[in-house]
């Protein structure tokens, strides 16, 4: 755990993410952008948008579902295996290219 994280709200660690499938229907009409629903598991979709932003991301770069985000929003950028881009070390993550293949694969 860091001991202070300060969110600069860029929206930046904002891509697709998993949500189970009774969360995903509770709140999809507040999706900001076009997607295609993607199955994850068995009860998980991801949402996928062309730009690879999160489809809860607004044009402010704020979360239009922000006090019920998912757990991972939650851990962003708080626990090292999901480190926000402006830490000290991102380079040396893995993280990032994790999100990108997840994503090529999702479009594919
Ligand atoms: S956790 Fe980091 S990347 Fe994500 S919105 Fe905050 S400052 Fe930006
Ligand atoms: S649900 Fe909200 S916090 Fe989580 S990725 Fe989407 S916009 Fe970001």
């Amino acid at each position: 755990m860091v001991d202070k994280f300060e969110c600069e709200k860029c929206g930046q660690c904002c891509g697709p993410v998993p949500f189970t499938i009774p969360m995903f229907k509770r709140f999809k009409d507040k999706a900001q952008r076009d997607y295609i629903l993607t199955p994850f598991s068995e009860i998980h979709v991801v949402p996928v948008a062309e730009s690879g932003d999160c489809v809860f991301l607004d044009e402010n770069n704020l979360c239009v579902i922000y006090k019920d985000r998912p757990k991972v929003c939650r851990l962003q950028g708080v626990i090292p295996k999901l480190p926000c881009p402006h830490d000290e070390g991102y380079e040396d993550s893995p993280y990032p290219k994790i999100y990108g293949q997840m994503i090529g694969d999702l479009l594919k």
